[in-house]
């Protein structure tokens, strides 16, 4: 999937039609490669799709659950096994769980597709409504699913209430090796840290070459060493061919961004504490992204020490929960007796949100309680979750933004957003203030360095691991600067520069 040039066409509002016309508007947009036998056979009924080469698919190594890794796995053929974590299996079918999503986001549970006899125009319309069939997930490591990760796995939250007439086929996530061979092609799994738990580093070797495919990783985060590990490892297999992320790589823009993150989880936990202590008796928000469990982690930790309770939305609950599943230290974060969920004032739960508090048995806390005692909790919203905040009003108090700085005008907009949305409660924010431009000398929202860590390896960090591995060859991919790769490394590697649409022939 071409994320830019979807960006290019599309936005929240104007979104191509996947649900009713299966592939039709991504191939023929040109967003992703008509390629046969890759993609689910019910997604090109709507007739008159490019059907492209023939490719002979035997799995898909995913790396982590972040959206832009993960999110269109619905359109894959579902006789095509997936490996990954199981951590990031769970966070997969949380996703979903939770989204009630179209053709593209059965990303473990599907439905068939027919075409719609009513209307005109061939438009996709589920085959039966009640029957659900599980995708084919293998665990990358070499341990058994525990028993009430496959529990989770194969409960179906998706579906519509009537259970009577659901019929449904699922299939448990299989044991991994670890390394193993898929086809003629022999895999390593190696685990990194990231800004989501369960990422995965892969090596494979085909037909005697080696490449790795890194993934999103960092040094810098709580699991660090365990990217240590796989930068030793690497060095061992000296890969023919390095596909790694340049998330921070190159350009003012990454470069000051780079720098402003070089924050390690534990400066956020610092300063994030200190933040919280200073308003004793007043409610404290906390902003993170909702799959950033080290980052939940971290502001449990700190509810603890300043005596609150952490509230968390049913849907952040639900990821923790499926989560530890998998994890035996999320796991114990899932059921401590420091966290709430937040009930928003609502007639209809969705069986998800029922799940997810059932799993945990957590209690649960109201906009009437926190009006009453606001110095008692920690709550973690975002800014869609801002529209409780007249029910709770709050009255003073800080807004911590401990998530990724604005890199685009709609981020920026939305950070102009939140800022009003505090001000108009009295609060005070930390990590994101009202600042002026000085290259235009108008107002701007600004970002506080020290209350979020960045996912991703740094700008030097990167070239030191590059130097230290000595790859064959390295492709930049998921970076907005590969031609810095050769800028910077060009004099001592071979840097292969991928261009759209056009194969690499190694
Ligand atoms: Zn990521």
């Amino acid at each position: 999937m071409n994320f830019g040039a979807v960006g290019e066409f599309y936005a929240e509002f104007l979104k191509p039609r996947i649900s009713s016309k299966g592939l039709h508007d991504l191939i023929k947009m040109g967003l992703t490669p008509a390629l046969s036998g890759l993609y689910r056979a019910d997604a090109y009924l709507t007739g008159n799709i490019p059907a492209g080469p023939p490719v002979q698919v035997d799995a898909v190594f995913v790396s982590h659950a972040h959206a832009d890794h993960a999110s269109y796995l619905g359109l894959l053929d579902p006789d095509i096994p997936i490996y990954c974590s199981l951590v990031t299996a769970a966070m997969i079918k949380a996703t979903q769980d939770s989204a009630n999503p179209g053709l593209e986001g059965e990303t473990v549970i599907f439905s068939p597709r027919r075409l719609n006899p009513k209307t005109d125009e061939p438009l996709l319309l589920k085959e039966n409504s009640y029957a659900y069939f599980w995708r084919r997930y293998v665990n990358a490591f070499n341990t058994e699913p525990p028993e009430r990760f496959q529990e989770y796995w194969t409960a179906n939250l998706v579906s519509e209430a009537n259970t009577a007439k659901k019929q449904y086929e699922y299939l448990p996530v299989t044991m991994g090796t670890g390394s193993g061979s898929v086809g003629t092609m022999k895999y390593e799994a190696i685990a990194v840290d990231h800004s989501v738990y369960g990422a995965t580093a892969y090596v494979f070797d085909l037909g005697g070459k080696t490449f790795c495919y890194t993934g999103d990783f960092r040094l810098h985060g709580l699991r660090g060493d365990t990217s240590l590990r796989f930068k030793e490892r690497l060095r061992e297999i000296r890969p023919d061919y390095l596909l790694t992320e340049g998330t921070n790589f190159g350009g003012q823009k990454g470069n000051d961004l780079a720098n402003a993150q070089r924050a390690s989880e534990e400066d956020v936990y610092e300063n994030c504490l200190r933040a919280v202590q200073g308003e004793a008796g007043n409610l404290v928000i906390a902003d993170f992204g909702p799959r950033n469990i080290e980052r939940l982690l971290t502001f449990l930790k700190i509810a603890g020490e300043t005596n609150r309770k952490l509230a968390v939305t049913t849907k952040d609950l639900l990821f923790l929960q499926a989560m530890g599943t998998a994890d035996d230290v999320i796991d114990g974060a899932a059921h401590d007796e420091r966290l709430y969920v937040y009930r928003p004032p609502k007639v209809k739960v969705a069986p998800w949100e029922s799940y997810g508090i059932e799993m945990c048995g957590c209690r649960s806390v109201g906009a009437a309680d926190l009006e009453k005692n606001p110095g008692d909790y920690v709550l973690a919203f975002s800014v869609f979750d801002f529209n409780n905040l007249v029910d709770i009003a709050p009255r003073g108090g800080a807004y911590i933004y401990s998530t990724c700085e604005a890199f685009n005008e709609e981020m920026e907009i939305d950070a102009e957003r939140i800022l009003n949305w505090i001000v108009r409660f009295a609060m005070t924010p930390y990590g994101i203030k009202e600042g002026i431009d000085e290259a235009t000398g108008k107002a701007k929202v600004t970002f506080e360095r020290g209350y979020h860590a960045s996912g991703h390896i740094s700008e030097q960090e990167l070239i030191d691991f590059i130097d230290y591995v000595k790859p064959g060859a390295v492709i930049p991919m998921h970076t907005e600067h590969p031609e810095k790769f050769v800028e910077m490394l060009g004099n001592r590697h071979r840097i292969i520069v991928p261009e759209p649409g056009r194969a690499i022939v190694l």
